[in-house]
């Protein structure tokens, strides 16, 4: 479904992904850790061209997306979901506007459609009572389920979430793996950055260890855990289970 080859991406005279080579399978859920600095956020954010790659190739359901111009590539955004750290929702919109606003404006979707679409997806991560609540008035993890919610309310084809539960209070950290899990067993196909070890181990098909703007080491959850090949696979690792 997703296909990097060579990704280069520099900053300036900083050389931030220096030839990240991935393929990722329909269904897929890749977990991608990795020191802090090491590309992560920039690796997941050149795959919808948040970041321009300043060299490589991104191929997307079997389409080299590197050169789409702006009106093709804002249709192969349209089904990418993106969820951040910082739940980036509307604050002067309630949740239900939230939810719908893209699908009416970018996808043409009529009110009712797009309201009835919000709804059925307010009720799978429990939530439907907050459907005129502005995001101020609810907690992080309640902000990030429908931060979740609404770039599912686009039907995307594949999920990327950089550290969605990184700005959370650690009680409301399983509420948004829980849902996260939910979209896995579902077969959503999904790259994730996160710290959350205990999730990767649980729900990941294959875990990325990106250090310094490469995959060093990919493997099963439990092989790259448990039995790390590289040095600094093993010194990362060491640190943080
Ligand atoms: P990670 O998500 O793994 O912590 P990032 O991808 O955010 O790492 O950043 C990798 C490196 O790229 C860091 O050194 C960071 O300072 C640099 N970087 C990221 N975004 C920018 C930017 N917009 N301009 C300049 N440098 C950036
Ligand atoms: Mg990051």
């Amino acid at each position: 479904m997703i296909e990097t080859r060579g990704l280069i991406k520099n900053f300036g005279k900083i050389h931030v992904l220096k030839g990240v080579e991935t393929k990722i399978e329909q269904g897929e859920v890749v977990v991608v850790i990795g020191p802090s600095g090491s590309g992560k956020s920039t690796f997941i954010r050149c795959i919808n061209r948040l970041e321009e790659p300043t060299g490589g190739q991104i191929i997307f359901e079997g389409v080299d997306i590197t050169q789409q111009k702006n009106e093709e590539m804002n249709k192969t955004r349209q089904r990418m979901g993106m969820v951040f750290q910082q739940f980036n929702l509307f604050p002067n919109l309630t949740v239900l506007e939230n939810i719908t606003l893209a699908p009416i404006k970018v996808k043409k979707m009529n009110k009712e459609d797009a309201q009835a679409l919000a709804m059925d997806l307010l009720k799978t991560v429990n939530l439907e009572d907050k459907k005129d609540n502005y995001p101020g008035q609810l907690s992080g993890g309640q902000q990030q389920r429908i931060a979740i919610v609404r770039a599912l309310a686009m039907k995307p084809d594949v999920m990327l979430f950089d550290e969605p539960t990184s700005a959370l209070d650690p009680e409301m950290v399983g509420e948004v793996l829980d849902v996260m899990k939910k979209l896995a067993e579902e077969g959503m196909t999904m790259i994730i950055v996160t710290h959350e070890m205990g999730f990767a181990r649980e729900v990941a098909d294959r875990v990325l260890f990106i250090d310094e703007g490469i995959v060093l080491e990919e493997n099963t959850p439990n092989e790259l855990f448990s039995n790390p090949q590289k040095e600094r696979t093993k010194s990362f690792l060491s640190k943080v289970l």
